[in-house]
């Protein structure tokens, strides 16, 4: 595999509201996991930005470079064959989708696999979508022959025409400014259309165990937080900050619950799938599980 420099970049600033006064949570090897004293928004510093991101992301092997553990997570025939649960996922939002909005024009931003488009238009949406990848791009247009736009987030000013629905999936904790995203995604609804959010949930039991690793062994036990706060994601969400985000930017809350990492898709040891899958069970009945799914309305 050809080596890949990471980059990180400095914050000087909050990336929920700007402010510079911040306490750092957890030193990791390469970076600190900090939460503003102002609005109380966790993110990493220095972090990977959308540059960086799309910079290793847009060479050809880059999936695994980070965390082997995710290689097999973005294959696309793997998952085809092996996951179940990502797939129950989306047929449980298209369902509630379906139920809920009377449009049925989609936008996905970072579409990545095109899995998801790939599902909704079989179930008659009309579908769109943008992804920064050349890879991702060539097989949703070629392949799948998908009405897809290369295209980065960061550049994107909408299409001529408005959405009943945008889904930005496992994408918010990767943005530089999330504020500003989703402010302009929001200007691509129609009035009353919604945004439905996947991202990892950091007040989870996965978390806590975690923090609690680290902090009995006086701050030198990191592998298990750097699997948590990974270094790919900038930023960290649990369901009260995301929820406060979404309000800031015009967004209603329609629904928020709990979702799981899909263990199948990861390329995980016997031992450890076996001690992930105990704490995800325990998780569900806490209601700490390690993904939040949250659906908001303009
Ligand atoms: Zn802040």
């Amino acid at each position: 595999m050809a080596k890949i420099e990471i980059n990180l970049t400095k914050r000087d600033a909050c990336p929920y509201c700007g402010s510079g006064l911040r306490k750092v949570l957890f030193a990791l090897e390469r970076y600190s996991v900090c939460r503003c004293k102002s609005c109380k928004g966790v993110f990493s510093d220095p972090y990977l930005s959308e540059k960086g991101a799309e910079k290793i992301f847009s060479e050809p092997d880059s999936v695994g470079v980070i965390n082997t553990e995710v290689e097999s997570y973005y294959d696309r025939e793997f998952v085809l064959a092996n996951s179940r649960h990502t797939f129950k996922v989306f047929d449980w939002l298209l369902d509630f989708l379906e139920k809920n909005v009377s449009g049925r024009k989609l936008l996905d931003v970072g579409f990545g696999m095109g899995l998801f488009l790939e599902k909704s238009r079989r179930r008659g949406w009309e579908c769109r979508g943008i992804d920064f990848s050349d890879e991702y791009y060539k097989y949703a247009k070629e392949t799948m022959g998908l009405d897809v736009m290369k295209k980065k987030i960061s550049e994107f000013t909408g299409y001529d025409e408005e959405f009943d629905v945008i889904i930005l999936w496992d994408v918010i904790e990767h943005l530089d400014d999330p504020g500003e995203t989703l402010a302009r995604l929001r200007g691509m609804l129609k009035p009353g259309g919604v945004l439905a959010i996947a991202t990892p949930n950091e007040k989870s039991l996965l978390a806590f165990l975690a923090k609690f690793i680290y902090v009995i062994g006086f701050g030198l036990i990191k592998g298990p937080l750097s699997s948590v706060y990974v270094l790919e994601h900038p930023l960290f969400f649990d369901k009260k900050s995301l929820r406060k985000l979404l309000e800031r930017n015009g967004f209603d809350i329609v629904l928020s619950k709990q979702d799981e990492t899909d263990i199948e898709r990861l390329n995980l040891g016997k031992l450890k799938k076996i001690i992930v899958k105990i704490i995800f069970f325990l998780s569900r009945s806490m209601r700490m599980s390690n993904r939040i799914i949250v659906i908001a309305e303009k």
